[in-house]
């Protein structure tokens, strides 16, 4: 409710003020320029100083936003310490306070010693009020250490020694505050405006001591001082402290004319502690000439007074309480934060961890993936690579099976009559020894030459092409005739040679007979004709000798020759062949080939045919 009333009290003001400012009297007071604004300053601070006056504060304010936007920091800072003053002045120490703490950033910044001062000055000035002896004397040790840097002799060094004099005044130490006063009183060259502050406040103790006669001579020098009837608050000051002079002095009249002067001109004002001073002087000279009842008057005027300073004084109280609530709030709230902070900082330190800690897992993860797919890429690789050389070698294989089955065929081609499928002369060279025996001779190989009779006559009748038909008809009858394991070779034109392995040569000239018979009454067709056809045979067993070879294969053929020569010269479609060799002592092979006819008539050769005639023609 106080608060509110003061807030209440403050707006009104303001407006007032507004009003007040707006009005081309006070324009004299706004600066035309910004280089201006140090000596309106001075202007303004004598003004603050003389009066108190509330009105002040619009230009102030204006002052004030002028050194902002001057960038005037030093201007600005002392224009919020004046408006500060004047709020403290009416009792708004929450603004007052708030607006010494703005000014206190900006000498801070500023790193200006006599401006901090100034304002831990007026800091201290609200402390004191505050009664915060403790925190005033605090400010104050920092202001000595600043003070270092002043000048030895100067105003601010004054005002200090005048503000250490007033709180041990506050403190009730007056002998030290007037040691105090009494040194910064001695020191020459200073303002008139701060000397005269000091000799009040030295008077003021000196009332308070009872000695009104040293307090006289300081209020007779104080007004030796032209002070100016602008300068209201001294003025007062004087007649508060003349009349207390006064009445400690036993002129009560005196006393009460200058009291009632003094508090006619607060009428209107707000230094309702004075006004209380000069109520209290008048009630009690009243009361010293037996006046009681304007006594009693003032003495009830003091209650009030008193009464609205209590007020205040209370209101400061609660104040101090409430900023007391607040700063212990605000240290709870800040030992929260400070907790909070802490669990913030250890959960981020977690999270970090658990980040750091996902981040490993995920290179790990990779890296396991990655070795997972080189290892399938690996096998996949090995697996394609057996698989191609498993297909290659099968490849090769199927070539080379391939190759075989070619070589075999060019090799059965190599080996094979094109015309008749029968073998050609290059088998029967290159095969021999597998159809020839070589260990027992109890068996021997018949080697059988067959030519077809008159065939030149068959090609001329017939033509070349039935002539050929001829040829393989006779070799496919052949091939009927023979045994599995004997084997037929176009030795030339229409000649074949049979080769019999492991048979009798009974056996041989029985086969040779049914070959013989089977040409003969075989009906060969060609181009729809009948063609006759009869084929002489010779034939000679390999070895000749059963117990050893006389003759090799070769010459065996040789002497089958003989015998199918002998055929032929027979008369044809006939066989003859050579079966056994008797001799007594040994015969050259040649001349068992030359002389085979004589060998044969000397039965030194045996012969045998299916036609008795031709073996005695022989
Ligand atoms: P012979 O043996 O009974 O004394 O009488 P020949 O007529 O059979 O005797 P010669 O050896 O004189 O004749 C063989 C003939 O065979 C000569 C040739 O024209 C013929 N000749 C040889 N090779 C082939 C062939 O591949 N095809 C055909 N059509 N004729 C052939
Ligand atoms: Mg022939
Ligand atoms: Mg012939």
């Amino acid at each position: 409710m106080i608060k509110y009333t003061h807030g209440f009290i403050a707006l009104i003001v303001f407006f007032f003020c507004f009003e007040v400012s707006s009005k081309p009297s006070s324009a004299k007071l706004q600066t035309k320029s910004f280089a201006e604004l140090p000596a309106k300053l001075e202007i303004y601070k004598k003004a603050v100083l003389a009066t108190y006056d509330l009105k002040l504060l619009p230009n102030l304010k204006i002052l004030e936003q002028e050194a902002q936007a001057a960038s005037n920091a030093k201007v600005q800072a002392e224009a919020l310490l004046l408006v500060a003053l004047l709020k403290h002045r009416y009792g708004d120490y929450r603004e007052s306070l708030a607006l010494n703490q703005a000014a206190l950033d900006i000498a801070t910044e500023l790193k200006d010693p006599s401006l901090l001062i100034s304002v831990y000055l007026s800091i201290v000035r609200l402390e004191v009020s505050l009664e915060r002896f403790k925190q005033a004397k605090e400010k104050m040790q920092k202001i000595d250490l600043l003070a270092v840097q002043l000048p030895k002799v100067s105003t601010l060094r004054s005002r200090i020694c005048l503000w250490k004099a007033r709180i041990y005044f506050s403190q009730g130490s007056y002998l030290q505050a007037l040691y105090v006063l009494d040194n910064a009183i001695s020191k020459p060259n200073m303002s008139k405006d701060v000397f005269v502050e000091l000799l009040i406040e030295k008077a003021k103790i000196k009332l308070n001591l009872g000695d009104h006669i040293g307090a006289q001579s300081l209020v007779d020098q104080i007004t030796q001082y032209n002070i100016g009837t602008q300068q209201h608050y001294t003025q007062l000051m004087i007649k508060v402290l003349q009349a207390k002079v006064f009445l400690q002095a036993g002129f009560f009249t005196k006393a009460i004319l200058t009291a009632q002067d003094g508090l006619q001109s607060t009428f209107h004002t707000r230094f309702l502690e004075e006004q209380a001073q000069l109520q209290h002087t008048l009630a009690s000279s009243f009361a010293q000439i037996q006046d009681y009842q304007w006594a009693h008057l003032y003495l009830k005027r003091y209650a009030f007074t008193q009464k609205a300073l209590d007020l205040q004084k209370r209101n400061n109280k609660l104040l101090q309480l409430e900023a007391k609530f607040d700063f212990e709030q605000q240290r709870q709230q800040l030992t929260l934060l400070e907790k909070d902070n802490a669990l913030k900082q250890q959960q981020i330190t977690q999270q970090k961890q658990a980040i750091e800690n996902t981040a490993l897992l995920q290179q790990r993860i990779i890296l396991l993936v990655v070795l997972f797919f080189a290892l399938l890429f690996f096998m996949y690789w090995r697996w394609q690579n057996k698989r191609t050389l498993k297909m290659l070698e099968q490849q090769v294989a199927e070539r080379t099976k391939e190759l075989a089955i070619r070589n075999k065929q060019l090799q059965a081609m190599s080996y094979t009559d094109s015309l008749t499928g029968a073998y050609n002369r290059h088998f029967i060279f290159t095969h021999i020894d597998e159809y020839l025996p070589h260990e027992s001779f109890m068996e021997s190989t018949i080697l059988c030459l067959i030519d077809i009779d008159h065939f030149k006559s068959i090609n001329d009748t017939f033509g070349h092409s039935a002539g050929d038909g001829v040829l393989k008809s006779f070799v496919d009858l052949l091939k009927h005739a023979i045994r599995q394991n004997d084997v037929i070779i176009r030795w030339g034109g229409e000649e074949f040679l049979l080769v019999m392995p492991n048979i009798s040569r009974e056996a041989a000239a029985e086969i040779l007979e049914r070959i013989r018979v089977s040409i003969e009454s075989h009906s060969f067709t060609e181009n729809n004709q009948n063609i006759a056809v009869t084929a002489s045979l010779g034939f000679t067993p390999y070895p000749l000798l059963r117990d050893s070879i006389i003759l090799d294969w070769e010459q065996t053929l040789e002497l089958a020759d003989f015998c199918l020569y002998s055929a032929k010269h027979g008369g044809r479609n006939a066989w003859v062949g050579i079966t056994e060799l008797h001799i007594d002592e040994p015969i050259a092979a040649d001349t068992i080939i030359k002389d085979a006819k004589r060998l044969v008539k000397q039965n030194k050769l045996q012969a045998i045919s299916n036609r008795e005639d031709i073996i005695n023609s022989l």
